[in-house]
Formats: structure tokens, sequence, C-alpha cells
């Protein structure tokens, strides 16, 4: 099989830096791999884990997804400009009451992780139709399938993700193309640093009493915790986004998370979605002790089995 190119954006930190390290040091040397990013000042720490894949089937390329200009000269700057595989993973989080963040804030996340898909694929789209082949691949989010408290603008980018890649995988499927969604619950990286820090330093002074003490005292109260408890490792995404990209039949969405998937299966079982709703109520505002020990006991049974998920045999 000849050798794949594969675009991955987002790539000096967290999934997209796992992801374009295992894909470059692929045993039998399926991919080259051009590892974007929007500051190539920090390009270190992928460089150090690239080792001697960097610059043989390892190149690092600036691109920033809120700059049309940025992905032209990027995607110009590929032999033939062909990109068999586009893995869609920059984005940004936000978590708080609205009533605290600006609406330039909010675009911001909406410019990135929404925007700069759709950027991505007005330059690299009409390739793969051209060539009647490629992968996109998205790196979403369970939250593009289910809001959570305090998320709500990062859910609403993720839910734009969703339905804009559910109308375009009609089309894509009539161009031979696929397309596919990975759907990480927690993750460990410098999102959720970044995010959990950012929580911690906002001014709730906009919001009413009962709100700021429900985000501080309930939402960031836990949150290190469940990522504790159900957090995955950026490998552990990386290593089920190539299983994907290597699937021969892709599918259109892969959930990354085992131990997440029963709350997602609410929204599913009720057409009305209230069942999600309550159920996410109840286990915040009720039962806030028993979903505490509940994912102490998930942390502990992930500990003595020393193995966070089970891929399944590996393909290929
Ligand atoms: P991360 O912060 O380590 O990585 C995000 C990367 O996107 C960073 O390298 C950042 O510099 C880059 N980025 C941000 N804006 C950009 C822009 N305009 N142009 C180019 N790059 C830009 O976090 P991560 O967890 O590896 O996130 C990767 C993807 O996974 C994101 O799309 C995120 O929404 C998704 N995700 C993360 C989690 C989680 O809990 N960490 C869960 C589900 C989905």
């Amino acid at each position: 099989m000849a050798r794949r190119n594969v675009l991955i954006t987002g790539c000096s930190s967290g999934i997209g830096l796992a992801l374009a390290v295992k894909m470059a040091k692929d045993e039998q040397k399926r991919f080259k791999v051009y590892a974007t990013m929007r500051n190539l000042a920090k390009k270190e720490p992928l460089e150090e884990a690239a080792g001697r894949s960097l610059g043989k089937t390892l190149e690092i390329k600036q691109l920033d997804v809120c700059d049309e200009q940025s992905i032209k000269t990027c995607v110009n700057s590929i032999p033939d400009r062909r990109i068999d595989i586009l893995v869609s993973n920059a984005g940004m989080g936000l978590i708080g009451p609205i009533e605290c963040q600006t609406i330039d804030e909010m675009k911001t996340v909406m410019d990135t992780n929404f925007f700069g898909l759709v950027r991505l694929l007005k330059e690299i789209l009409p390739d793969m139709k051209r060539r009647k082949n490629g992968h996109i691949v998205i790196i979403s989010s369970v939250m593009g399938i289910q809001g959570i408290l305090f998320n709500d603008v990062y859910a609403a980018s993720k839910f734009a993700v969703e339905g804009f890649c559910e109308s375009l995988a009609i089309q894509a499927l009539k161009f031979k193309l696929q397309l596919s969604l990975i759907e990480p619950g927690p993750v460990v990286t410098e999102f959720e640093r970044k995010v959990f820090e950012d929580g911690m330093k906002m001014d709730l002074s906009a919001a009413d009493e009962e709100t700021a003490e429900m985000f501080t005292n309930i939402y960031l109260k836990n949150y290190k915790q469940i990522f504790q408890s159900l957090g995955q490792s950026a490998e552990d995404v990386a290593e089920h986004t190539v299983k994907i990209i290597l699937a021969e039949n892709p599918p259109f969405r892969h959930q990354t998370n085992t131990l997440y998937t029963p709350m997602t299966t609410l929204k599913y079982a009720d057409p009305n979605g209230d069942l999600p709703i309550d159920t996410f109520y109840k286990m915040v505002f009720h039962h806030d002790k028993i979903f505490s020990a509940s994912l102490n006991f998930i942390k502990l049974l992930r500990w003595r089995s020393r193995k966070s998920f089970d891929l399944g045999k590996p393909s290929q």
C-alpha cells in the first residue's frame, strides 16, 4: 500500500502531538505525517517525541485554523497538495456561567472548534473530491452528543461540528470519501489544565450567588476527580484514532471512552430528551455523594487493573 499523507492540526500538545508521533513511528511506515501547529515556537515537545522520525515520516508546519491564508500556504507546501487523511484536532474549551463570559470569548471558541474545521475543509475537500479519495477524521467530543453543566458554549461548538459532519457525510459518500467523528470523554491534557485554571480565575461577579456557588462548589470541586477517574490519556485517544483510520470500513462515530458510554446512551434511549437531563440533574444535585463514591470506585478499579481501556485486537 502506498504511503498516505496525513495532515493533523493542533500538534503542539495533547492528542494532536500523541497522534502525530504514533503515526510517524508506524512500524510499517504507512504514513507521512504533516504535523501542524499555530505557533512554531512551541514545536520542541513534538520534536523531542518524534525523535528519529523527524524529517523522515514527520514534518512540522505552521497552520492556524483561524487563518485561511495560513491553511492555504500549508496545503500548497505539500507535494501535489495531496492529503489522504485530514485530522481536524485543534480545539479549545470554555467553562463557566454564560453571564460571566464575553461574546468575544464565545466567538473565539466557535471560530476555532467549528469554523476551524470549515476553513480546513474549504481548502482540502475539493482536492479529495477530485481524487475521489480521502478520509476526514474529526476530534469531536462526547459533548458533541450531550451537553454538560457549565460547558454550554463548548458543547454548542461540538454540536455544530457534529451537525455539519452529518450533513457533509452524505455528500462525501457520493465522492467515496470517508468521514469519522472521534468522540473522547475526559482526556488529561493541556486542555483540561487550562480550562480548570481559567475556571478558577473566572470573575463570577456577574452571576447570582446560587449560580456562582454551583460553579465553584459543585462543578470545579468535582472537575479534577472526574478527570482522574474517567480520564483517558492523549495516547489512548491516539490509539483509538489510528484504529479508526486503519479500519476497512471506518465508522461515522467512535466513542473512545467505554466508561462514559452509559451516559451518552441515555440520549438515544429517550427521544423526548428528558432522560439524560434528569439523570445529570439528579446525579449533580441529589446524589452527589453516590456520584463521588462511584468515581472513586472507578478510579480504584482502573488502578487495580492497571489498564485503562480495552481496544480489542490490533487492526491490520
Ligand atoms: P490541547 O490543548 O493539548 O490541544 C489542543 C491543541 O489545539 C493545542 O495544541 C492548541 O495550541 C491547538 N490550537 C488551539 N487553537 C488553534 C488554532 N487556532 N490553530 C491551530 N491550533 C490551535 O488539548 P487536547 O485535549 O489534546 O484537545 C484536542 C482536541 O480534543 C480538541 O478539539 C478538543 O476539543 C478535543 N477533546 C478534548 C477533550 C479533553 O478532555 N481534553 C475531550 C474531548 C475532546
